[in-house]
């Protein structure tokens, strides 16, 4: 057990905040959250976290947007993503670039002359490194130190370290902006995609991802769903990203489910948190047979959509 006083300090790490998209203040708790130590909050905010949610959830009762509230303030939150390593998610760069194939498949069905793209928080540089191979001109971003060295070494792509607003890109720098499994985790999501709209040219394409808790998973699964995680501050609907994505001056052309390929040993142990022995029972029966590194697909109520600037 802890001491009071770390969970005095605790609380002084925290914010409260009105609705990311309509200003509202009037909100109605979805899930409650739980006290927890400082010792926890450390080993948060690593890019493939997989620590169930604590801090509490809400519903803005105004436009039906769900973020956590109370949250960790924005620069506890960024100074985590700055530092740690990141093995496993590294181990998994042969599936994610099964997944950036495929997705490439369907942006270049929107932008056939390809040109610049720019991926946001682009971890290791997976997705860059096969829309290169495909003749786009390529760059990226990412807070973490640890995973864009590793891209920037492993690829040899330009990847700067960093938030998007940190490199003061030029306007209309961009023919497509991606943004892969990063929104929910910002503080500021509208601020986010009017920097993201403010980069692109006009007519230029947004392509964004959002673990969609009105899917029929996330509804089905309740508290058990598997999104919701300690590093997710905001939970879009397909209706509350598209107005957020209107709002800051996008049209969206197009809203699929967003199917990831990864390595069945992974998904396995990413399940291990809810299922837990049947997931380490499967775990040993996987690996048993030699199939850990199978590649499998994996949709747990992901979300795609691609949006265009308006000119
Ligand atoms: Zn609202």
């Amino acid at each position: 057990m802890h001491s009071e006083s770390s969970t005095d300090s605790v609380t002084g790490l925290y914010e409260s905040v009105p609705c990311n998209l309509c200003g509202g203040t009037n909100l109605r708790t979805v899930r409650p959250g739980r006290e927890r130590s400082e010792a926890e909050l450390e080993v948060r905010f690593k890019s493939s976290s997989d620590e169930a949610l604590h801090d509490p959830l809400v519903e803005c009762l105004t436009c039906g947007l769900q973020f956590v509230n109370p949250r960790l303030r924005a620069e506890v939150i960024l100074s985590g993503y700055r530092d740690g390593t990141d093995e496993t998610f590294v181990s998994q760069a042969p599936a994610r670039e099964r997944t950036f194939d495929k997705a490439l498949n369907m942006i270049e069905q929107f932008a056939p002359q390809r040109g610049h793209l720019f991926d946001v928080g682009t971890a290791a540089g997976s997705f860059l490194h096969v829309a290169k191979a495909r003749g786009w001109t390529v760059s990226g971003c990412e807070p973490n130190t640890w995973l864009g060295e590793w891209g920037k070494r492993t690829y040899g792509l330009d990847i700067k370290p960093g938030t998007l607003a940190d490199g003061r890109y030029a306007d209309a720098a961009f023919d497509v902006v991606t943004v892969w499994d990063v929104l929910e985790h910002t503080h500021d999501p509208q601020g986010f995609l009017r920097e993201c709209q403010r980069v692109l040219k006009p007519g230029g394409f947004l392509i964004v991802n959002v673990p969609d808790i009105g899917s029929w998973i996330a509804r089905l699964m309740g508290r058990h769903w598997l999104m919701l995680l300690s590093t997710h501050l905001y939970y879009f609907t397909r209706q509350t990203l598209a107005q957020l994505l209107q709002r800051v001056g996008f049209d969206v052309v197009r809203v699929k489910p967003h199917v990831q390929w990864l390595e069945l040993g992974y998904v396995i142990k990413r399940g291990e948190p809810v299922a837990g022995p049947l997931a380490r029972v499967s775990g040993k029966v996987v690996s048993g047979l030699g199939l850990g590194n199978l590649h499998v697909p994996y949709w747990i109520g992901q979300t795609l959509v691609i949006a265009r600037k308006q000119a």
